[in-house]
């Protein structure tokens, strides 16, 4: 068959060399003609039984989320098993049986359309891709209605790469990274919870591949390129031994890079700078150490607030902040409290709209405003530091007073735990972000009340040049190595060495090969980054002599020409 190329939207990175397996698991028949009143009763139960089956599948897919991907992914199945109680979709379904003599699988099937319906046509893409959640649990119910066990097939060859109309997460939990390189779907959108999970397993994926399932034949040979969003069918064999070798080469480098985790990051002269990782979800923390990290700079905790109608109980936090403690053993994990507001609010909390939101209430500001959802936080947090070598770290502080009340907050906190004999980590080091122009002018004065620094460069940028980050017509203005930001970083530091105590840069700028020198002139000793940068970033500083780099830093400080 000749080469054909069809485009999609990429949704997760990477790209595989496979062969198709088409994934259209058998729709149930459905049974059309009206019950008997005599058999009402009799499918009210049966479909109750079938509900009960797949609530017990949904909850093994979530088990195995979280052991393949992390709390947060296997929250997606918490939101599948709390719809399964919704008297929308149930408790209709039942009334359908009941007031229109439906058989069961009419029922379900019907109620579940209407309400993709509903979904489809809200305007927040998180809830439109509900819908899908919604598709899922009617099609594991009507399987199992028709006798099966609820389960697509699950058995595949080496190097398979799935094409499908759509597909679950309840699906895609359970292919096995080892067989199932690649993902591509018809429908579907980069945030639906199948991209989520594909990229948290780093398995490349395409969505809204229109006609793919029509175009592929099963065993066919096939290239997914996640990175571009192409699906290239029965390629020809130049395609084949170029993409092999993009897979190779990506291989390979891996291989290199990892070769360098067991020796230190140092510099010529014999400096030795820490490298650590910002994560998301402690399956991050897994993959971070796989990449040499040092610990964990910056565990941001949005993911657990998001894409949930309800903030996370004190429990489950605590029960997401321990694993990544316990995980990283002695090294230093940074929880970062709460850092949404603005431009992304917080589900389960209504908030006035802001005309700036960016300079509205955002990050500390927001968690001093609601302080339950605070002090739920930093008792998680708190008593995670009782496993490990946690550290707290509040986002957006502009003032010595935002610290004063935020170290409030913690010590009543910690008069609670005691009073309650609840044990927790009394030692726990507590920093700040410095993000604000604000916090990095006041540095000196700023250190004294705090056990460490760590600056926020996409934040620090945006505000001292007074460009939007998210902004694409103000990219080219978005420059986090102006004079103005390098002497607030270099002033930072200056504040945080000199008494001695911890400052890092956890920044993109800090995984970039180009600013690690001019950082480390400055005086920064601790860099967190996105872990796969980590192995490069250990090859930059393995390469450099800090003499060199101060005098490139001075350089900069005083205005002067890049490189
Ligand atoms: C920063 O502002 O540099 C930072 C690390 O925080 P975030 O990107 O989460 O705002
Ligand atoms: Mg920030």
């Amino acid at each position: 068959m000749a080469e054909r190329r069809m485009r999609g939207t990429p949704a997760a990175p990477g790209v595989a060399v496979g062969r198709i397996v088409r994934y259209t698991p058998a729709r149930a028949a459905v049974r059309t003609a009206d019950l008997a009143p005599t058999e009402v009763e009799q499918e009210v139960e049966r479909l109750q039984r079938a509900v009960a089956q797949v609530r017990e599948r949904v909850t093994q897919a979530r088990e195995r989320a979280r052991g393949m991907a992390g709390a947060s992914e296997a929250a997606i199945f918490d939101a599948q098993l709390l719809m399964l109680e919704d008297p929308a979709l149930i408790g209709e379904a039942e009334r359908r049986i009941r007031e229109q003599r439906q058989p069961a699988a009419r029922a379900i099937d019907e109620t579940a359309a209407a309400l993709r319906q509903q979904f489809a046509q809200l305007e927040d893409a998180y809830l439109r891709a509900r819908a899908a959640d919604v598709q899922d649990l009617a099609t594991q119910i009507l399987r199992v209605l028709a006798g099966g066990d609820g389960a697509g097939p699950t058995e595949f060859p080496e190097n398979t790469i799935i094409v499908a109309e759509e597909l679950f997460p309840s699906d895609t939990a359970l292919f096995d990274p080892g067989r199932v390189v690649a993902l591509v779907t018809e429908r579907g959108s980069p945030t639906a919870h199948v991209a989520i999970l594909a990229r948290a397993l780093e398995m490349p994926a395409i969505v809204g591949v229109a006609g793919a399932l029509a175009q592929a034949q099963d065993g066919e040979g096939a290239i997914v390129d996640g990175d571009w969003g192409e699906l290239i069918l029965s390629p020809e064999t130049a395609t084949v031994s170029d993409y092999q070798g993009r897979v190779d080469a990506a291989r390979q480098e891996r291989a290199r890079l990892r070769a360098l985790q067991a020796v230190p990051a140092e510099t010529m002269d014999n400096v030795r700078i820490t490298l650590l990782a910002n994560i998301g979800t402690p399956r991050e923390a897994e993959i971070a150490l796989t990449h040499g990290a040092e610990g964990v700079g910056l565990f941001r905790t949005e993911f657990l607030f998001l894409d949930r109608p309800e903030p996370p109980s004190e429990e489950e936090q605590y029960a997401a902040y321990r694993q990544v403690a316990t995980l990283m053993a002695h090294r230093p994990v940074v929880i970062r409290t709460l850092d949404v507001g603005g431009d992304k609010p917080l589900p389960g909390v209504r908030m006035e709209r802001e005309d700036n939101p960016f300079l509205g209430t955002r990050g500390l500001r927001l968690s001093l405003r609601y302080l339950d959802l605070f002090r739920t936080q930093i008792r998680a947090i708190l008593r995670a530091a009782a496993h490990g070598n946690v550290w707290m770290m509040f986002p957006m502080v502009a003032t010595v007073q935002d610290i004063l009340d935020a170290r409030q907050v913690v010590e009543d906190v910690q008069a609670e735990l005691n009073a309650q004999g609840i044990p927790y980590g009394a030692e726990m080091p507590i920093g700040i972000m410095v993000e604000t122009p604000a916090a990095a002018v006041a540095a000196d004065v700023l250190i004294r009340e705090v056990d460490f620094f760590s600056i926020g460069t996409n934040d620090l940028v945006q505000y001292t040049l007074a460009v939007d980050r998210t902004n694409p017509n103000l990219a080219q203005r978005y420059d986090p190595l102006d004079v103005s930001v390098v002497r607030l970083i270099a002033q930072t530091a200056a504040a945080a060495n000199g008494l001695g105590k911890a400052v890092a840069v956890c920044g993109e700028l800090a995984g970039d090969p180009e600013a690690i020198p001019l950082l480390i002139g400055l005086g920064i000793r601790e860099l967190s980054m996105t872990a796969s940068n980590i192995p490069r970033a250990k090859e930059i500083v393995r390469s450099l002599r800090v003499a060199d780099a101060e005098q490139q830093a001075q350089q900069r400080m005083l205005g002067g020409l890049r490189d």
